[in-house]
């Protein structure tokens, strides 16, 4: 049976159980790497440029992980899912810059992604990718059907059942979910709310961000995700703070982020990587926002391959600590 190397960073916590489908349906056998360690940092960041932000960093270690683990690695082209609304220019060489900086890494299975050249050319993106597995277009048309109501049932676990991604994929996959969760539009409690914005890739790999979700819940607040947002929530939002959107990644977190500054969550987290220019201009719009409202304590935090592990929890412990005072005296706080 062919294997398909998929790396678990970047847009696996978006598209994980879509691929997998796909793939899986065409008989392929789905590897993917394990959850993100030093070791597969510090080789990652070996092979590229020091100004390489932290998240493709680490997405090289991943590749490097799956070399020779695999028959394929795929690694998509996406530009666009959105019309007139795009991807980072890293994701849009990532397939390159593989190939440039781990050689040995297996051939790459590289489809490209834009919706702004019509479905025609979508489709025929689609049967190329299943080509490598089969010949039969009505075959490949069928995984390609099954994915697409996967990643559906996907994003109705997370935004209809509050699901985090990580949650979402166990119960794809059947296996217990690992943090039960209520939807954030029905709270099952009056345990206070914190949101974290943010890229998926820096918000559920834990060791970019320190199990930072998980020390939230551990001190009893319950985390509120920009995956638990509809379309729906998360455009108005967006185009509240900044207008029509460029960067595709400004509704998970402008969006995101504007929504949860106004929706009575009790404080709001944006995770960010030194060295991400989009990253950079979205958390600015985003204190900005929390400044003029003063309505809810708003932090951001920027991650790099050398931030430790206590410097997170110092902040985040002050910041606990500022949104209980803030619920108790009624303070106007923001950092
Ligand atoms: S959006 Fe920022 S963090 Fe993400 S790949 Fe692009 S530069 Fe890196």
């Amino acid at each position: 049976m062919i294997k398909v190397g998929i790396p678990r960073a970047l847009l696996y916590y978006q598209y994980y159980p879509m691929w997998k489908t796909f793939f899986e349906e065409l008989g392929a056998e789905v590897v993917v790497s394990s959850p993100t360690t030093q070791t597969m940092l510090s080789k990652g960041s070996a092979r590229v440029v020091a100004e390489t932000c932290l998240p493709v960093k680490i997405f090289m270690g991943h590749v490097l992980s799956l070399v020779r683990k695999c028959d394929y690695m795929f690694i998509p082209t996406i530009r666009s899912v959105k019309r007139k609304v795009y991807n980072c220019s890293k994701f849009l060489g990532l397939p390159d810059m593989t190939k440039a900086v781990i050689p040995e890494s297996p051939p790459i299975l590289d489809i490209d992604i834009d919706i702004n050249r019509g479905k025609r050319y979508l489709y025929q993106a689609i049967y190329q990718l299943g080509r490598h597995f089969s010949w039969n277009p009505l075959k490949v048309r069928q995984a390609s059907i099954a994915a697409w109501q996967i990643h559906l049932n996907y994003q109705q676990l997370m935004s209809g059942h509050g699901l985090t991604p990580l949650s979402a994929i166990g119960r794809l996959s059947s296996l217990p979910p690992t943090e039960p969760k209520t939807s954030p539009n029905h709270p099952a409690s009056n345990q206070a709310n914190i949101a974290v914005v943010g890229h998926p890739y820096l918000l559920y790999d834990e060791h970019v961000n320190h199990r930072l979700i998980h020390r939230l819940e551990q001190a009893n607040y319950r985390v509120l995700t920009p995956a638990m947002l509809t379309t729906e929530q998360l455009e108005p939002a967006t185009a509240k703070l900044v207008g029509r959107a460029y960067w595709t990644y400004e509704d998970e977190v402008v969006g995101a982020g504007g929504h949860y500054l106004e929706s009575g969550a009790d404080g709001v987290i944006g995770i960010m990587t030194f060295g991400c220019g989009p990253d950079s201009l979205m958390m600015d719009t985003l204190h900005r926002q929390a400044v003029r409202l003063k309505t809810t304590p708003f932090m951001s935090l920027t991650l790099e391959e050398h931030t430790a592990e206590a410097g997170v929890v110092t902040r985040l412990e002050a910041f606990i600590d500022m949104i209980s005072r803030k619920k108790r005296e009624g303070v106007e706080t923001c950092v």
